[in-house]
């Protein structure tokens, strides 16, 4: 690509020309939109329709495609960190790289935290740490794995900085057994107006006619483990609290004691006091 102002050629990372700073966009979502990987996922998505045309589905592909096109990012957090959100306007949902980079918090000891750099840099190559990971959800609700209060976010406060991918890019890596410097193949991302195509592309296939428009949640997001199968969200830059559309806290995953009950009312208050829609679910 090259500045439509100066001429420069504009380096795949980075969102303003190096030249005359005039904003080239964010280098996720121009990836994303890059005609090759249009030309990929299209091409996919083709076969999808034609393969339901031939077994009678394609008005549930439809259906399908009319439900992804509503759904939300979310991310699962603990609720201290929803209650700093919540509390206080100048907060910002920080990602692994910025809390490290800080010296906010440490690495863990563990699989995801030692190769997280790495693979982050092969799809996000010189900027993987303005990235914040989310999931695609129709229902409002995501990984509890993560964490049991679930974040959704707003469409206008993320729609022009993210991107989807077909699945935990890190998982992705590992079974395609896809090294640092190997092309990633195409097609298996989209932009944010785009995230239906993808999951067409993803899912598709494994739809019926007598698959129930109930059904699509499960199908777009099948457990709520880290390491499941979901469509992965990736939002370019801060997230504030002010980008809360809802909160959802699935008392399932964890048991609160008195003083999480006490923290927990405290977070209710303040979410509902900022018109942030909250719900308990699996009490
Ligand atoms: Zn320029």
């Amino acid at each position: 690509m090259q500045c439509p102002v100066c001429n420069e050629n504009i380096p795949e990372y980075t969102r303003t020309c190096p030249c005359c700073q005039k904003d080239v966009g964010f280098p996720n979502v121009r990836k994303a939109n890059s005609s090759e990987e249009i030309l990929a996922l299209n091409e996919k998505v083709i076969l999808r329709e034609s393969e339901a045309i031939s077994n009678g589905c394609i008005s549930i592909l439809e259906q399908f495609k009319e439900a992804v096109l509503k759904s939300s990012a979310v991310m699962c957090t603990a609720l201290g960190k929803i209650n700093e959100l919540v509390s206080d306007d100048n907060y910002l949902y920080q990602n692994f790289y910025k809390a490290v980079g800080s010296e906010g918090r440490l690495p863990k000891d563990n699989k995801y935290d030692k190769i997280r750099g790495s693979v982050d840099s092969m799809f996000f190559p010189n900027y993987h740490e303005e990235i914040r990971f989310a999931v695609l959800s129709i229902d409002g609700t995501g990984l509890t794995g993560y964490g049991n209060c679930c974040m959704k976010l707003k469409d206008i406060a993320i729609e022009k900085r993210t991107t989807v991918f077909i699945e935990n890019t890190l998982l992705f890596i590992q079974k395609n057994r896809i090294v640092p410097g190997d092309p990633l193949p195409l097609g298996c991302r989209a932009s944010w107006p785009n995230r239906y195509l993808l999951a067409v592309a993803k899912l598709g296939d494994r739809i019926t006619a007598e698959t129930k428009e109930s059904e699509f949640s499960g199908l777009l997001m099948p457990s709520r483990e880290r390491d499941g199968d979901f469509i992965e969200v990736h939002i370019y830059g801060p997230v504030k609290g002010s980008a809360i559309e809802s909160l959802s806290f699935d008392k399932s995953t964890k048991k609160y004691r008195r003083e999480d009950l006490v923290l927990f009312k405290s977070v209710l208050n303040k979410a509902k006091n900022k018109g942030i829609i909250t719900e308990t679910i699996n009490q």
